[in-house]
């Protein structure tokens, strides 16, 4: 029997989680899978109705454990048992989970074990009320085509008593762990990550591999958690950008420059523009390690740089652009119109956001094309989306052309020595 939001599973083909109720992180929970798919797709098919027909979308073979990146939060209850999970949603008790259907298994299974080495090696868990103990968190991050392991030891100080000898013992279980980290958080915060990383086995960082260029995961560098659906979601933008080899190419919203640094494989030249200076010192050592010369780094809002663009009359033939959640800004989209690229290729998280900016493009002479919607994260409401605009009365050639050569290398070097 079905009812109508899907919380019954009888005769279906559910795997319900038994943390479900106290989590509460997948709002999609018991719904069976292809019913989530439809649920997206109708979501997706309402806000885009009035713009374009949308593509099916492109769902998983297996929703399950696909995170990633995992992270546990630890702490200490009753006398002395210690527990590690997610906070209950609106509170600050910690949920112990062994295991997460949408977490990578071998992470759950390292911070099982690491759970279990704490009383061994006299660690004690970090009490937030008081501010006493060591541990409070672990992030595992895990490459998808390497299969290399990161393990971030998130402590309140920056000594782990006999961490040599920790790091063994949890390496013999798992000797895929190709480095452990130990970042410093002191302060009062419900961030997870301090600013101060201390490598204490391996290099690191570790290296995935996503459409044929090699990314550096950093402990705090930003990476999606899904990498299997990004290549695909990657590869649908990259396709929509139709590139020739000739093109000038803006990646707005670039993050650690993922995107363009696919791109500028079949680009003339291509130009990240990214607001966190984080993730531009990640996307230019992601540069370099690719190989790639014909991109440059921009650390800018978005809105402003395509304006300053404008204002300078230069141009560009494509725009690809990956907003966070709020979607892009009347600045930035007043720009892409006087830039008046070819195309524009739209990644959104948010098709309520993606809706309204289509709108006004669409009102300024550009066209949708096609759409198509990725389940990126499975079991939660979710849903990323790739849009291409074309545009309806594109502009004579009367640009200014800033070819890129040898000194935008420089440049790149240049920034490298700026963004610290
Ligand atoms: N394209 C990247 C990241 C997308 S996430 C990827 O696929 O990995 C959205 C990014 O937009 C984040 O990195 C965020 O820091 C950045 N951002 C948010 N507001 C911005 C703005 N006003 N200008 C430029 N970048 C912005």
């Amino acid at each position: 029997m079905e009812t109508k939001n899907g919380k019954n599973t009888k005769k279906r083909n559910v795997q319900m989680c038994p943390y479900a109720k106290k989590c509460g992180g997948c709002d999609y929970q018991g719904i069976e899978y292809k019913r989530q798919l439809k649920m997206k797709q109708e979501n997706v098919e309402k806000l885009l109705k009035p713009f374009v027909k949308v593509s099916p979308i492109v769902g998983m073979d297996n929703p399950y454990h696909y995170r990633h990146k995992v992270h546990a939060v630890f702490d200490c209850i009753g006398r002395g048992e210690v527990v590690a999970g997610v906070y209950k949603k609106n509170s600050h008790d910690v949920v112990d989970i062994e295991s997460c259907q949408i977490e990578d298994e071998e992470a759950d299974a390292i911070i099982r074990d690491i759970k279990g080495l704490l009383k061994s090696f006299r660690i004690k868990t970090y009490d937030e009320d008081t501010g006493y103990g060591l541990l409070r968190h672990v992030m595992v991050r895990k490459g998808y085509h390497t299969g290399q392991i990161m393990v971030i030891l998130v402590l309140a100080s920056p000594i782990l008593p006999s961490k040599n000898n920790f790091v063994k013992a949890l390496r013999k279980n798992h000797p895929d762990i190709s480095t452990v980290v130990i970042n410093v958080n002191d302060k009062k915060t419900s961030m997870v990550l301090g600013e101060r990383n201390i490598t204490i086995y391996g290099k690191g960082f570790i290296e995935d591999k996503l459409c044929g260029c090699t990314f550096r995961i950093s402990p705090n560098s930003f990476y999606q958690v899904n990498p299997a659906q990004t290549e695909q979601l990657y590869a649908k933008a990259i396709a929509c950008a139709k590139l020739t080899g000739e093109e000038k190419v803006i990646d707005a919203y670039c993050g650690t420059g993922t995107i363009g640094l696919i791109a500028a494989k079949s680009a003339k030249e291509v130009y990240g523009v990214e607001l966190n200076k984080g993730a531009i010192k990640d996307a230019i050592t992601n540069a370099k390690r690719n190989d790639i010369k014909n991109i440059c780094f921009i650390n800018e809002d978005a809105g402003k740089y395509m304006v300053s663009m404008a204002e300078k009359k230069e141009y560009a033939d494509v725009v690809i652009m990956d907003p966070p959640r709020s979607g892009s800004d009347e600045a930035f989209l007043s720009a892409v119109v006087k830039l008046s690229p070819k195309r524009v290729v739209y990644v959104s998280c948010n098709p309520k956001t993606l809706a309204r900016d289509l709108a006004y493009l669409v009102k300024r002479g550009y066209k949708v094309m096609e759409a198509t919607p990725f389940d990126m994260f499975p079991m939660t409401e979710h849903v990323e989306t790739v849009c291409l605009l074309s545009n309806r009365k594109p502009k004579p050639d009367t640009h200014v052309d800033l070819t890129l050569d040898m000194e935008d290398y420089y440049r790149i070097k240049d920034q490298e020595k700026t963004v610290k």
